[in-house]
């Protein structure tokens, strides 16, 4: 009986160490050994909230202002610059919405957005300014399953966000459910960051859920710098594929933190190392707070051109951008 009741009250780790996030930016550069005059630390208040969960912070280099790691999740003061041409829908997401947690732009596939929150915030973020409160919620799920079921175009879901897997399994459980009673669906993409900054994430519930349903499963994790990918981080990937999910990654090419060739060698031999297969590299989308992470577009094709020399072709990302109103995301020249 005692047993019994301790495992009802028992959370699954990674909700405990998702709890346990940074949620000051001070404490973490106290942590790290930094000073806020280090880091061009922005102390006025931001809309968009900081927080970064411990495992991720286990990867950064103590004492280094320039972290690649760090310089993603750090509220810093060029944030307040204001660009020519950055917006706060940068990508036409919310003329392109079907229903409101459902934005369908491509043939065959519709991305769903349940969840409004991520373990981490990242600062380059497009979708920093979504407005996720229209947007998620039991009746909005009701309306894009109901719109899927009724466009048999639709082959793809993409369970996105905000971050899909901050929902608890029995959640996705219910969900994913629903969604493979549509005759026509046939994969299920999950769009996720946050096995990356909590390895725990990826539970024994989790991946029975994605592989006992009828969709083919896909998951597209979102890594930019080799630093991210630890032994945990492996582990937790080796267990994904090994249950038969297709692992793939996107980046996005960030000034400072991966904008060289050799950093992103280094990444999709890594990626390889640790079973996922390099996907996209997405130029910045231009959202408002973000400009300083820019690379232009100029820069990014030579980069491209010096990775692809120096890599198998399986083990080449594909570089875009998003463009709104394009039938797809346009490679770049
Ligand atoms: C990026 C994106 C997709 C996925 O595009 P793929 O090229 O299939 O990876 C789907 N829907 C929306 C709305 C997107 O922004
Ligand atoms: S995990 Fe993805 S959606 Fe969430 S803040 Fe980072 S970039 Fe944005």
């Amino acid at each position: 009986m005692i047993a019994r009741s301790t495992q009802q009250i028992q959370q699954p780790n990674w909700i405990s160490v998702l709890r346990d996030s940074y949620s000051d930016p001070i404490h973490l550069l106290r942590d790290l050994g930094l000073s806020p005059t280090d880091v061009e630390f922005l102390h006025e208040h931001s809309s968009f909230a900081f927080r970064v969960p411990r495992p991720f912070v286990s990867r950064m280099r103590p004492a280094d202002p320039k972290d690649p790691l760090l310089l993603q999740v750090l509220p810093r003061r060029p944030e307040l610059l204001k660009t020519l041409g950055s917006s706060t829908d940068p990508v036409g997401d919310l003329s392109q919405r079907v229903s409101p947690a459902l934005i369908q732009k491509y043939h065959g596939r519709a991305l769903m957005i349940i969840s409004g929150g991520c373990a981490i915030n990242c600062r380059y973020c497009f979708r920093r300014h979504f407005p996720y409160a229209d947007s998620v919620g039991a009746a909005q799920v009701d309306q894009a399953i109901d719109f899927i079921r009724g466009d048999h175009s639709i082959s793809e879901i993409i369970l996105s966000g905000g971050d899909p897997l901050l929902l608890k399994d029995e959640h996705l459980q219910a969900t994913i459910t629903r969604l493979a009673t549509i005759p026509h669906l046939r994969q299920l993409r999950v769009h996720t960051r946050l096995p990356v900054t909590i390895p725990s994430r990826i539970t024994d519930s989790l991946l029975h859920t994605l592989t006992t349903t009828k969709l083919s499963p896909v998951i597209v994790f979102h890594i930019n710098h080799p630093n991210e990918i630890d032994a945990e981080l492996s582990t937790a990937f080796d267990r994904c594929r090994s249950a038969g999910i297709m692992l793939l990654n996107q980046s996005v090419l960030l000034r400072g933190i991966n904008d060289d060739a050799a950093t992103l060698r280094e990444l999709s031999e890594a990626l390889f190392a640790a079973s996922v297969l390099p996907y996209y590299v997405h130029l910045l989308d231009p959202v408002d707070g973000a400009a300083h992470f820019d690379v232009s577009v100029k820069k990014a094709i030579s980069i491209a051109a010096n990775l692809r020399a120096q890599l198998p072709g399986y083990l080449m990302p594909r570089f875009v951008r998003e463009i709104a109103g394009e039938n797809s995301k346009v490679p770049i020249a």
